[in-house]
């Protein structure tokens, strides 16, 4: 067996990644971090989070980059690469892709955004069809848009397109009651320009060259009907990327990664954190905590 080029490999620069990989560095640990180019991950887009603490207010792409400049500081060894593979060495897991190895690596592959899956949406996708209200809002000032989704996301993005000056922002629920924080269901609530419609599922995203509309069925009535719109933003909930774990990895209904509390999974050495990991509440504070176990963890030995 050859000798580790690391003592830690972190895969995925999102948040989560950043951070952990600051912190073990930081404790000690010999650490490369990898990443498929999307640095920044799921707040990439996000123009202005909402995050108690350090980060509230700040821009998702601005932070990435800070993130990263920190990473660097503190003597992460960052490289580039989709990694496709993890190879069980002995002891060792290695990246094939990138010729290095180590005794611990951490999955910070976090999610992407689920899709509704329904007729017209990926045809319209970029005609009117979008997953971020940060980055395509202001095409839609003065215009009709709808939201699909009920939680943080999908109230944040909402608001952020009321906020903007979009005539009427309607806001389609499955359910009867919205799984946002309560300060985002409020802030709605308050907005003269965002509605909140329940109980509804989309069935077809309408239009030719954009987008014109969506029809929807009320799960109470049983009735189906077309709302005129030129937006439709979609925001259902995200889908772990937990592919590269090895087969051994217990992975929880969802997909996501089952962890001890090392946040080891039940593959030895096959760590993971954030948005791949089985029970992570979905905040940046609750990535920054998984960042702070893992360093603990690795670095403790
Ligand atoms: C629209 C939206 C708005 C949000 N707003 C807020 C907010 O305001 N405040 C807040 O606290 N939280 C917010 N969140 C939640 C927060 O963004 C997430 O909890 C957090 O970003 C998860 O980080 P992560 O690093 O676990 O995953 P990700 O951000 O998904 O990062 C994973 C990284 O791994 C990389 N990767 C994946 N697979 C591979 C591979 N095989 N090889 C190499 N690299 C790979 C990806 O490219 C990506 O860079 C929001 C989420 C969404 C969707």
């Amino acid at each position: 067996m050859t000798a580790p080029t690391h003592q830690a490999i972190v895969i995925g620069a999102g948040f989560a990644g950043l951070t952990a990989a600051t912190a073990l560095a930081e404790s000690g640990v010999q650490t490369a971090l990898v990443d498929d180019g999307y640095l920044g991950g799921l707040i990439t887009n996000v123009g202005l989070l909402e995050a108690p603490g350090p980060y509230d207010g700040l821009s998702g792409a601005d932070l990435a980059g800070d993130l990263l400049g920190r990473a660097m500081e503190a003597g992460v060894d960052y490289q580039m690469g989709e990694i496709t593979a993890l190879d069980q060495q002995g002891r060792l897991w290695a990246l094939p892709e990138l010729e290095i190895s180590a005794p611990s690596v951490v999955l910070a592959t976090g999610a992407k955004l689920r899709t509704l899956g329904v007729p017209g949406e990926e045809r319209l996708t970029g005609l009117g069809v979008s997953q971020c209200a940060f980055c395509d809002g202001a095409l839609y000032i003065g215009q009709d848009v709808v939201v699909v989704g009920g939680g943080d996301a999908a109230f944040q993005e909402a608001l952020h397109l009321a906020e903007i000056g979009c005539s009427s922002v309607t806001i389609l629920l499955r359910g009867d009651a919205p799984r946002a924080q309560p300060n985002f269901v409020e802030r709605a609530a308050a907005a003269a320009n965002l509605s909140i419609r329940r109980n509804c599922k989309v069935l077809e995203i309408l239009g030719d060259a954009g987008v014109e509309g969506v029809r929807i069925r009320s799960t109470a009535a049983g009735q189906d009907e077309t709302l005129p719109t030129y937006g439709v933003f979609v925001f259902v909930g995200l889908e772990p990327r937990t592919a590269l774990a090895p087969p051994q990895a217990s992975r929880d209904s969802t997909g996501a990664l089952s962890t001890d509390n090392r946040l080891q999974t039940s593959a030895p050495g096959i760590f993971t954190i954030g948005a791949a990991r089985s029970g992570y509440r979905g905040s940046l504070a609750d990535a920054a905590a998984d960042a702070e176990a893992i360093a603990r963890a690795i670095a403790g030995g």
